[in-house]
């Protein structure tokens, strides 16, 4: 990785002011129900606390839209986290300010604190620079650690990133080197499978992709737009007429490529979209009107799965069907299986795909599970993430 991380500091005796991701589900009692974005920053956290460092936290949670939000104070984290460490969790009512400060200076070698929900303060999704400078007077070192945040320049992910030397946390950095280093400099044959609800969210992933893969896989509803370019009919199924060109556009430039694009051969189809609906399984150039694409065929599957039994890289970003009903979720769960089989180096990146690897238990079988959805696909695009451009080059 071509940025400095926390490795490359001496701790010793220093604060540590860290951006984690800690944008948890909570249900209407505050109480979280998932909280693996708090474990994957636990690392970071140790690591820091282990070499002699003090450390103080920032995170948003949830939309507070630029007011204080009672029911999205960092409470229930802090207690969380405090429980993970096995350690108390100091915590302050405030992002910046007097309080905040007198708890930073106060710290000694080994301390947590978590400050405030940074999106609190309508400065932080401005990246207004007067709140970047009274963040960094919490800390000494500022490391950057929240993957899922660092698609956006705001105060705490990039802003303050200009007043104090800047470096990458271990989760950043592991987010990276999977992700970057699978796009970058891939274990060949690589492929990537493209899924999800719209061809539109997934063009650029697209565009940049095919200039780097072996071979691409497309399910979901975005392959129905594909199947029109072609000519075939889809029924009522989920297109974007205004992305027909666009897609035959990009089925030209694969073919040019010599890049195995491959699209769904069979599809199962629903006359509702409903999982008590009634299904067939049709050939995907032979949809009947009155009739819908919800997930892939088993023929599909079959072609994927191959694909990816023989590729040494896989990244997967979308499902391959309406996999919130058991019905339509099968494509998705045999592409997950095929992938947790195969040898390959295996990268989950999207919110949904994450969900569905997951609902299917299948995470675990995975080489990598991104913690970012809009930040892995930014990265997909080929784009560089603000909040990782502003760190201190290795
Ligand atoms: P991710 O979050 O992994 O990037 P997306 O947000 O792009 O994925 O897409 C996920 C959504 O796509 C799911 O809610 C799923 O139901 C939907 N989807 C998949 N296939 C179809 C289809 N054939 N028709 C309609 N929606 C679909
Ligand atoms: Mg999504």
């Amino acid at each position: 990785m071509k940025k400095q991380t926390i490795r490359d500091i001496d701790w010793q005796g220093k604060r540590a002011l860290v951006r984690v991701d800690f944008n948890v589900p909570l249900d209407d009692q505050q109480q979280i129900t998932d909280d693996t974005r708090i474990t994957a920053a636990v690392p970071t956290i140790q690591y820091l606390l282990d070499h002699g460092a003090s450390v103080v936290l920032m995170s948003h949670l949830g939309r507070p839209k630029n007011k204080v939000v009672d029911k999205l104070r960092l409470d229930p984290v802090a207690r969380r986290l405090g429980d993970l460490l096995s350690r108390e969790v100091k915590k302050v009512g405030e992002t910046t300010g007097a309080e905040a400060e007198q708890a930073a200076q106060s710290l000694q070698s080994g301390d947590v604190l978590l400050l405030e929900n940074t999106r609190f303060d309508a400065r932080e999704e401005k990246n207004d620079d007067s709140m970047a400078q009274e963040l960094a007077k919490l800390g000494d070192v500022y490391v950057n650690d929240a993957f899922g945040a660092a698609h956006r320049a705001h105060a705490s992910t990039e802003g303050v990133a200009k007043h104090l030397p800047a470096v990458a946390g271990l989760l950043l950095e592991k987010e990276l080197e999977y992700i970057g280093g699978a796009i970058e400099d891939p274990q060949r044959p690589f492929v990537t499978v493209i899924g999800g609800a719209k061809i539109s969210d997934k063009i650029g992933v697209i565009e940049n992709l095919l200039g780097k893969v072996d071979a691409l896989l497309i399910g979901g509803g975005m392959a129905n737009t594909f199947l029109l370019a072609q000519g075939h009919k889809v029924g009522d199924s989920l297109v974007e007429q205004e992305s027909v060109d666009v897609a035959k556009d990009l089925l030209q430039k694969a073919a040019d490529r010599n890049v195995k694009l491959l699209l769904p051969v069979d599809v199962v189809l629903a006359d509702a979209f409903d999982n008590n609906a009634n299904t067939q399984i049709v050939a995907a150039d032979a949809v009947p009107d009155g009739w819908r694409i919800l997930d892939i065929g088993p023929e599909s599957v079959e072609q994927y799965s191959a694909v990816i039994k023989d590729a040494k890289t896989v990244i997967w970003n979308g499902p391959m069907g309406v996999f919130e009903m058991p019905k339509f979720a099968e494509g998705t769960r045999a592409i997950a299986q095929a992938m947790a089989d195969s040898a390959a180096t295996t990268i989950i990146g999207g919110g949904d795909s994450v969900a569905a690897v997951e609902q299917m238990h299948l995470a675990d079988r995975m080489s990598h599970i991104s913690t970012g959805g809009g930040a892995s696909l930014e990265l997909l695009e080929g784009k560089e993430l603000p909040g990782v451009a502003a760190l201190k080059d290795q």
